[in-house]
């Protein structure tokens, strides 16, 4: 029974059905009362004054005033109980709905102030299925606008404070300058150079990180041979490798072939391939596998570099994430590559992960893709 009254279907029927039975039967009792009553009280006197007629007109009378007292007499308690059983069933029909109103009105006020801003809003489960459905799914809406909200917020002082360093810079050079502390000669200007070119290289990290975020970039889907994709970001990343004394290993089979874009894929193995350059000290060793798995085709960048500690482990795809917030910077890190890349992995229909045994252990990226 308590089941069937927690959807809301049965309950409105429930309701309407309860409000029927509660008017009728008033009307019933009403009638059943008022008639009784009022046989005694103005039809039995009717019924002696008939007996009692001597002649044909003295009949007469007391038949027509019988007939009056009776019509009277059922048209009084109709009346009376049909208001009765109004009023009863109204009340009851109240009682009824306000059930079911009372969660639809916290909703809609509640929805108003979500609407105003107030992402804490949370509307109380009911004991309606139905109702309990849209709330529970409200407060998830809810939480999530709230998230947002906060990305929001601290993606604009990220933003902010990420742009702070490099305008530093440059304000520095510029006021040195102006003061004569500093020559105005081509090493300033190389310097100032470097922290323009800083700035370029986050505001065009940042419209790509929009972009893929907002799933904008187009992509042109093809089968494509990987490894020539891998021999080719390696080949461009070589001269790096080689003015840092790191060794690039490729162990890539031919005729690995995978269904997603050639250039994004590309993209996404320069931002690893880059980071194991830029994470790993002199002498260390890069290794760049491709291999086929049973659905999936694989691509392993693993280096000897200063590795991930756990801690940083879960965060470093998140945006502006850096394990070493000041050693990175110097290094021109922004902290938003491998969220793109995760992004754009995603969007291939591929996934990007990391795995690190800690700080001077290396790091080993692990970029999946869906196979031709
Ligand atoms: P960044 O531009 O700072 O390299 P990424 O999003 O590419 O930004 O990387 C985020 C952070 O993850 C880096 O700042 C670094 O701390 C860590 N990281 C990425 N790749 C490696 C790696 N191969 N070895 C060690 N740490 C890494």
């Amino acid at each position: 029974m308590m089941r069937f009254w927690r959807k809301l279907r049965w309950r409105i029927f429930g309701s309407h059905f309860i409000v029927v039975v509660a008017g009728v039967t008033f009307l019933l009792l009403a009638t059943e009362i008022i008639i009784s009553n009022r046989t005694f009280t103005a039809i039995q006197p009717r019924l002696m004054a008939l007996t009692q007629a001597e002649n044909a007109s003295d009949i007469e009378l007391a038949l027509l005033a019988l007939q009056e007292t009776y019509q009277n007499t059922l048209i009084f308690s109709l009346l009376i109980a049909a208001i009765g059983a109004t009023l009863a069933g109204s009340v009851t029909s109240l009682l009824l709905t306000s059930g079911i109103i009372r969660p639809l009105e916290q909703i809609a006020q509640s929805s108003q102030r979500i609407a105003d801003g107030h992402y804490d809003e949370r509307i109380e489960i009911s004991n309606t299925e139905e109702l309990d459905r849209v709330a529970t799914n409200f407060n998830q809406m809810a939480a999530t606008l709230a998230q947002v909200e906060q990305q929001r917020i601290a993606l604009i002082g990220n933003v902010s404070h990420e742009l702070r360093t490099p305008l530093t810079g440059i304000e520095g050079y510029l006021q040195g300058m102006m003061d004569g502390v500093m020559a105005s000669d081509e090493e300033t200007f190389a310097y100032m150079y470097q922290e323009v070119r800083r700035l370029r290289r986050l505001v065009d990290d940042l419209q790509a990180l929009s972009r893929v975020e907002a799933g904008q970039i187009p992509l042109h889907i093809e089968t494509f041979d990987l490894s020539s994709v891998v021999e080719r970001v390696v080949r461009q990343l070589q001269p790096q490798a080689i003015a840092q004394s790191l060794e690039i290993e490729m162990r890539c089979p031919g005729n690995i072939r995978a269904y997603a874009d050639a250039d994004r894929t590309a993209q996404v193995l320069v931002n690893l391939v880059g980071n194991a350059i830029r994470y790993t000290p002199e002498g260390g060793h890069i290794t760049v596998t491709a291999n086929l798995t049973a659905k999936r085709v694989e691509i392993i960048v693993q280096d000897t570099g200063q590795g991930i500690p756990p801690e940083a482990l879960p965060y470093i795809f998140e945006r502006f994430y850096r394990v070493d917030q000041s050693r990175a910077r110097s290094s021109g890190g922004s902290g938003i590559g491998l969220t793109i890349s995760r992004h754009l992995a995603w969007a291939m229909g591929g996934e990007l992960s990391a795995t690190s045994q800690g700080e001077g252990q290396g790091s080993t990226f692990y970029f999946s893709l869906p196979k031709s």
